[in-house]
């Protein structure tokens, strides 16, 4: 199927989109990598009469250490996500969810600030943010807000951003020599959508983990935190975190709610593993 028409626009400079993104009176869509937004207007699920290419827009796809924070552009590929050495030593979460987001020709194209903008339930990075208690740098008509990851994934693709915003930035604490992180999926083949998949992060306390957040993807409409669990495996209780899952997760057409649950306590069992040896 082809498009809808529409028009296009090509943003030079932040002021530029946002600008256009207010002024506009129908249905804009800001164009990033296009990985998800040209499949949904080629498959007509939907139509909007301007798309707003934010490409040319310098400077924001900077992947940067700031303080005690790294920052990445919205505009940073994740394929120069998944080969940064900042992002392997600052963010090592980030690194190790990478390479699970679709194929190479997509990480080629497909940016930070559109996986976090599109909000699929099933991707990596929306739980990955989640878990490192990341914040989401926005612009919009009526100037700059940040919103804490926590309350971003609002449902189903909804996200806490307002019809003429978009996303700048996201900042992530920057990890260091107590930092733990964990991440495994189950997908039928590599690079698919996540059946389940669970990030984590917890600080080393000793030969113990304080601070432990997990956080599953495929399980329901947003990023899932797996309150119990994060309270059981702080305590070194591996199979009491698996006992204490109370996921509700929907069936969908590539597992049942049954198979889903159970491959999330198969996920926790690895991710557990990995915490606990530094890995
Ligand atoms: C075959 C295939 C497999 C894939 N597998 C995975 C996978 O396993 N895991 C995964 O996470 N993703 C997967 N993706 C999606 C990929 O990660 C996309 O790159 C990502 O979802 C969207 O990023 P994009 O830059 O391509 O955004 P676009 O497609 O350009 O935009 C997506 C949406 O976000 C909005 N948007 C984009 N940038 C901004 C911004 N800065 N501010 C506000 N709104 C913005 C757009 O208006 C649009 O509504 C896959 C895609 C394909 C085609």
């Amino acid at each position: 199927m082809k498009p809808a028409p529409f028009a296009y626009h090509k943003a030079r400079t932040l002021k530029d989109a946002v600008t256009l993104l207010a002024k506009h009176k129908g249905d804009a869509r800001l164009l990033a990598g296009g990985q998800s937004l040209i499949a949904t207007l080629n498959m007509r699920l939907s139509a909007p009469d301007l798309l707003i290419d934010i490409n040319a827009i310098k400077g924001l796809d900077g992947i940067a250490r700031k303080g005690k924070f790294v920052e990445i552009g919205a505009l940073a590929r994740h394929s120069d996500v998944e080969h940064s050495k900042l992002i392997a030593q600052y963010a090592p979460l980030i690194a190790r969810a990478m390479p699970h987001i679709g194929h190479p020709a997509i990480r080629n194209r497909g940016t930070f600030g559109g996986s976090i903008a599109f909000a699929d339930p099933a991707a990596e990075l929306p739980a990955c943010i989640v878990v490192l208690g990341g914040e989401i740098a926005v612009s919009g008509p009526k100037g700059k807000r940040k919103v804490k990851a926590d309350a971003f994934f609002k449902g189903l693709f909804e996200t806490a951003l307002r019809p003429r915003e978009m996303i700048t930035a996201v900042r992530l604490p920057a990890a260091d020599k107590a930092t733990r992180v964990g991440f495994a999926e189950l997908a039928r083949r590599h690079g698919d959508y996540a059946i389940v998949g669970l990030a984590a992060s917890a600080r080393a306390d000793g030969k113990a983990l304080k601070d432990v957040r997990l956080a599953y993807f495929g399980v329901g409409d947003t990023p899932v935190r797996a309150g119990k669990s994060e309270a059981a495996l702080a305590k070194g209780d591996v199979e009491g975190a698996v006992a204490a899952l109370d996921l509700d997760p929907p069936d969908d057409v590539q597992a049942s709610a049954a198979v889903k649950k159970h491959l999330a306590g198969v996920l926790l069992r690895r991710v557990a593993e990995q915490l606990m040896e530094g890995r």
